[in-house]
C-alpha cells in the first residue's frame, strides 16, 4: 500500500513513513493511492466479530505489511480495551429507522479517543522499531489536548508537551489533562490566550535545528492513521444493522472533516452507503458548499458545540482531490486561491458528483438546545451532548428531505461526545446536570501537576529542550 499526496508533488510513501510525516512535505494530504476492497461476503463474514477484530481486518490491509498481522492484532486489542464498552462504539437506538452510535466510551469521552488511543501506540512501535524518540507539541483550548494526552501518555518513544491558556479553559477541561500524572506528560498554563499557544507551537515548528533536536512531531486531526481508525466504525455499526443487505446512512457532526471522511473511505472499500449527511452548526461552511460548489471561508463564531467551529476543514481537502480528478496541481491551485482569496469553487459536474454521495445540513443554536430538550424528554428519553444534536438535527432534516435517504436506509448518527463533556448547556436544556461516568467521577479529587510559563517563545523552547528525551538523546 501506498500513499500520495492531495497536491502531488511529495514523495510517494509507504505506512510507516505516512504515519511518522503526518503533514506531506508540499503542504498536501496523503490518502491511499487506490482503496481495498471488501467485497459483499468479506463484509457479511464480519458480522458478530469483536469490535478489535473488525478493526484488524479493515485496518490491515492499509498497512502493506509494515507491521505483522499478531503484532497489530495485540495492538489493537490493547488500544480498545481502554474503552469502557464490551461493543466499544455501541448503537442506541432513538426511533422507528434512527441510531445512535456512542464513539465516547474511550477515557476522555469524545471520538477522538477511538483513534488516537490507536495512533500512540501505533508511533509507539514503529518509533521503537526504529530506534527513534519524537515530542509530541500541541496546543489546546481545552476540548482536544486531554486525548492527545491519553494517548501518548506512558509511551517508551513519546513526549508530549501541550499548552492550555491559563485560566481559560473549563475545570473539567484542565483536570482531564493536567491529572495525567505520567512522567512523559507535560502540560503547560500559558499567560496568553489560545492564540498566543497556537502562535507559539508555529515558531517551534518553524525553528528546523529545533524541530530536528526534540524530534518535534503532532498527532493532528490530518494524520492519515486517524482517518484509518475511523474507517472501522462504519464497517462495525452498518454490519450490526444488516450491511452489506440493507442499506445504511449516517450522519456526521461535523469540524475538520476527517470523521466524515473516514466514511467516504468506507464506501470507496465496498461498504454499501446509501448518504453521508454532513451535520454543521451556526459555522456552516460545509453545508453552503454543497449548497452551491464555493467553499468561502467566514469568521468563526462561538456555538454550543466548540469542537465544530472551523473556519476551514482541513480534511476536506481529501475529498477535493478525488472531486478533481487526482489532480495534485490543480488541489494545490484551488488551496492558493482559498488562502488568497477566502474562496474556490467547484464546477457543477464537480458538484453533482459530490452530491451523489454527501448532504449538508445546518442546525442553528437554538435548535440545538431544542433537539436536546425533545430527545430528553421523548419516551425511553435520551441525553444527547450539542455535537450529537446538531447530528440528530441534520439526520432528520435529511429524512424529512424527499429522495435524500432511501426508505429502506437506516439512518445512524455519529455520538461525538459524552454529554457530561458538555454539562452547561445540557443542564440549560434539560434542567438536569449530566454526572461523569464512572472512569471520571473522582476527577476533582485527584492531584494536578502543571507548569505556568509566560508567553516567551525562549522560556517555552526551554521548557520543551528539558523534556524532550529525544533531544536528551540527540545531546
Ligand atoms: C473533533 C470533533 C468533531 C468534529 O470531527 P471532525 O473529524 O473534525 O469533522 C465533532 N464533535 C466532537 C465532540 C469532536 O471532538
Amino acid at each position: 500500500m501506498r500513499y500520495v499526496s492531495t497536491r502531488g508533488a511529495a514523495p510517494v510513501l509507504g505506512f510507516e513513513d505516512v504515519l511518522l510525516a503526518g503533514l506531506a512535505r508540499d503542504g498536501g494530504l496523503y490518502v491511499p493511492e487506490s482503496w481495498p476492497q471488501f467485497s459483499p461476503d468479506e463484509i457479511r463474514a464480519l458480522r458478530g466479530l469483536p469490535y478489535a477484530e473488525i478493526a484488524v481486518r479493515v485496518m490491515l490491509p492499509f498497512l502493506g505489511g509494515a507491521i505483522a498481522e499478531d503484532e497489530f492484532r495485540a495492538i489493537v486489542r490493547d488500544t480498545y480495551a481502554t474503552f469502557d464498552h464490551a461493543a466499544v462504539t455501541p448503537l442506541v437506538q432513538l426511533d422507528s429507522r434512527t441510531w445512535v452510535l456512542e464513539l465516547f466510551h474511550g477515557p476522555t469521552l469524545a471520538f477522538k479517543d477511538v483513534a488516537l488511543q490507536l495512533l500512540g501506540r501505533l508511533f509507539d512501535h514503529v518509533l521503537a522499531k526504529r530506534g527513534q524518540r519524537v515530542t509530541i507539541v500541541g496546543a489546546t483550548s481545552g476540548d482536544t489536548g486531554s486525548a492527545a494526552i491519553e494517548a501518548c501518555r506512558d509511551r517508551e518513544n513519546v513526549d508530549i508537551v501541550i499548552l492550555h491558556p491559563q485560566g481559560r479553559t473549563s475545570a473539567v477541561q484542565r483536570r482531564q489533562m493536567t491529572t495525567v500524572l505520567s512522567s512523559n506528560v507535560h502540560n503547560v498554563a500559558l499567560e496568553g490566550t489560545f492564540d498566543d499557544c497556537q502562535d507559539l507551537v508555529k515558531a517551534l515548528f518553524n525553528d528546523g535545528a529545533f524541530r530536528d533536536r526534540v524530534g518535534l512531531s503532532a498527532v493532528n486531526s490530518i494524520n492519515w492513521a486517524r482517518i484509518m481508525a475511523q474507517i472501522v466504525y462504519y464497517f462495525a455499526a452498518a454490519v450490526a444493522l444488516g450491511a452489506p443487505d440493507r442499506k445504511v446512512a449516517f450522519t456526521v457532526p461535523t469540524g475538520n472533516f476527517g470523521n466524515v471522511y473516514a466514511a467516504y473511505g468506507a464506501r470507496a472499500m465496498g461498504l454499501p452507503i446509501d448518504r453521508l449527511v454532513v451535520g454543521s452548526n451556526s459555522n456552516d461552511i460545509l453545508a453552503r458548499f454543497f449548497a452551491s460548489g464555493s467553499m468561502v471561508m467566514a469568521p468563526v463564531t462561538p456555538t454550543l458545540s466548540p469542537s465544530m467551529d472551523i473556519q476551514i476543514s482541513s480534511n476536506f481537502e481529501r475529498l477535493l482531490f478525488d472531486l478533481l480528478g487526482r489532480d495534485g496541481s490543480a488541489v494545490q491551485a484551488s488551496m492558493d486561491r482559498f488562502r488568497a482569496e477566502g474562496r474556490f469553487a467547484v464546477t457543477p459536474d464537480q458538484l453533482n458528483a459530490a452530491l451523489v454521495l454527501f448532504a449538508g445540513y445546518r442546525v442553528d443554536e437554538t435548535q440545538t438546545m431544542d433537539i436536546i430538550r425533545a430527545t430528553a424528554t421523548a419516551s425511553g428519553g435520551y441525553t444527547l451532548d450539542p455535537h450529537t444534536a446538531v447530528g440528530v438535527g441534520a439526520a432528520a432534516a435529511a429524512l424529512s428531505d424527499a429522495g435524500v435517504v432511501d426508505d429502506a436506509a437506516a439512518m445512524v448518527v455519529l455520538s461525538t461526545a459524552h454529554p457530561a463533556k458538555f454539562p452547561d448547556a445540557v443542564e440549560q436544556a434539560t434542567g438536569r446536570r449530566p454526572g461523569l461516568p464512572p472512569r471520571l467521577s473522582d476527577l476533582f479529587e485527584r492531584e494536578e501537576r502543571l507548569t505556568v510559563l509566560p508567553n516567551d517563545l525562549a522560556e517555552v523552547q526551554s521548557f520543551v529542550m528539558g523534556r524532550s528525551r529525544a533531544a536528551g538523546a540527540n545531546a
